[in-house]
């Protein structure tokens, strides 16, 4: 284990894939992470701060944010009623016109089953109730 971390001169407080990071540049890593937040320590007890939201709370080193987790599942919960909603079809629109806005659901419906947001289930469930 280095013990300077691989950004500056610091003394690295862990090491992330074989570098060592030290406090700084963990915390700037860790908020590139997508939705959850990390915490890391501040000042000399326990006390640990969320690199994402700045939430503060005792535990380990490292400990995954239990605000930054809530916030993530009521995202999710939100994005998955958002796009199980299908797309308004006006009474006049042509059918082909119809066929597109399907179709752009569909797409929309496949980018969320690819991100996590629905499984397929639900994806197939909500395009058979809609045809
Ligand atoms: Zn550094
Ligand atoms: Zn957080």
């Amino acid at each position: 284990m280095t013990d300077r971390c691989c950004r500056c001169e610091l003394t690295a407080v862990r090491q992330v894939l074989a570098f060592g990071y030290c406090l700084p540049h963990l915390r700037a890593l860790y908020a590139t992470f997508e939705h959850v937040g990390v915490g890391l320590p501040v000042g000399d007890d326990d006390l640990l701060q969320c690199c994402r939201c700045n939430a503060t709370w005792h535990g380990p080193f490292g400990d995954i944010c239990w605000w930054c987790e809530r916030s993530r599942e009521a995202w999710i919960e939100q994005q998955a009623a958002l796009v199980l909603v299908p797309p308004d079809l006006h009474i006049d629109l042509n059918d082909q016109e119809r066929r597109q806005a399907l179709k752009a659901w569909a797409h929309r419906l496949r980018n969320a089953v690819d991100a996590g947001i629905i499984d397929q289930q639900q994806a197939r469930r909500a395009l058979e109730n809609a045809s």
